[in-house]
């Protein structure tokens, strides 16, 4: 596989190896270089955090070097009007892969289009992010020894959250999963995701009582209300802070259960629940880093 730009590329067994390439790639030796001499570049038009940074230390772990702008729509030529077609076939001869981030969705396959290099899409507006994806089906399976057979709660933007989407279209691979969607009604899950699980038989439904909803689950994804994709703040301020997860809502969570977030977190899950050994979140946000260089050395061959 050359880009890595939707969650439809990946099948089961696809998932598998990569699954225990991370485990490989947890334990690897600091001295092992795999991609000595290779360079990732690292372009966002966005802003981000874990992604960008784990990138990063994935190709710096696995020996090879990043060269990076992070504000690409401020610092790179966007600016000066050029396009992305343009950007890319240049940053394509300056670096081996390319893990790229876009404000609108569709800008990254206009890359691939025009790429010498493979191209990791890290974030697609408000369509995909499959290496998030990637990384939270790798956590479940690494907390929670499986992947099959799971209830899945996802709460909160799912609207705008272009990780719960990419999420929900990746659990076509697993079997007997079934999501609840717990959503104010302005942010629910969007009919085209609904219309993918009905027609693969992923069993869903919509549930408004959060508490009831995590008596019942495995998984509870909480994500943050995306309040820059809001047309206005009115409309942002009128969802936010309606699921909370705090100290009360865990006493509905069974033992065995986690809570996932793909960061960063506002104000839904309370500080009080990051000492609690359910909160899986942080433990996510470093799987990122096993997972991404298992990527890498995937499309770097
Ligand atoms: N970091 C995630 C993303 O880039 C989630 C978020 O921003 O809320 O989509």
């Amino acid at each position: 596989m050359k880009h890595i730009l939707a969650v439809d590329q990946f099948e089961r067994p696809w998932l598998e190896g990569l699954f225990a390439e991370a485990d490989r790639m947890r334990a690897l030796p600091r001295d092992a270089a795999p991609q000595r001499g290779k360079i990732l570049a690292t372009i966002f038009y966005e802003p981000s955090t874990r992604t960008r940074l784990s990138f990063e230390s994935a190709m710096i772990r696995l020996g090879g070097n990043v060269v990076s702008t992070e504000n690409a729509r401020e610092f790179s030529s966007a600016i000066k009007g050029e396009t992305v077609e343009d950007t890319m076939r240049m940053v394509s001869g300056y670096a081996d892969a390319i893990a790229m981030r876009h404000h609108e969705e569709g800008a990254i396959a206009r890359a691939v289009s025009v790429s010498d290099v493979p191209i990791l899409n890290a974030g697609d507006g408000p369509g995909e992010h499959p290496t998030q994806a990637l990384l939270d089906l790798y956590t479940i399976h690494h907390e929670i020894g499986q992947i099959d057979d799971l209830n899945i709660v996802m709460v909160g933007d799912l609207k705008y959250g272009r990780t719960v989407r990419s999420l929900s279209l990746l659990l076509r691979q697993t079997n007997n999963c079934k999501i609840t969607f717990v959503a104010p009604d302005a942010v629910r899950m969007r009919d085209d995701i609904k219309g993918v699980l009905d027609a693969s038989g992923v069993l869903w439904h919509e549930e408004a009582d959060l508490h009831a909803a995590m008596e019942g689950a495995d998984v509870v994804y909480q994500t943050r209300i995306q309040k820059e994709r809001f047309a206005s703040e009115a409309d942002y301020l009128a969802v936010k802070g309606t699921y909370v997860i705090d100290a009360e809502a865990m006493t509905h969570l069974p033992q065995h259960a986690i809570i996932m977030h793909p960061l960063p977190r506002v104000d839904e899950i309370a500080v009080d629940v990051d000492d609690d050994p359910r909160a899986a979140y942080f433990r996510q946000a470093r799987n990122g880093v096993y997972v991404r260089m298992a990527l890498l050395n995937q499309v770097l061959g």
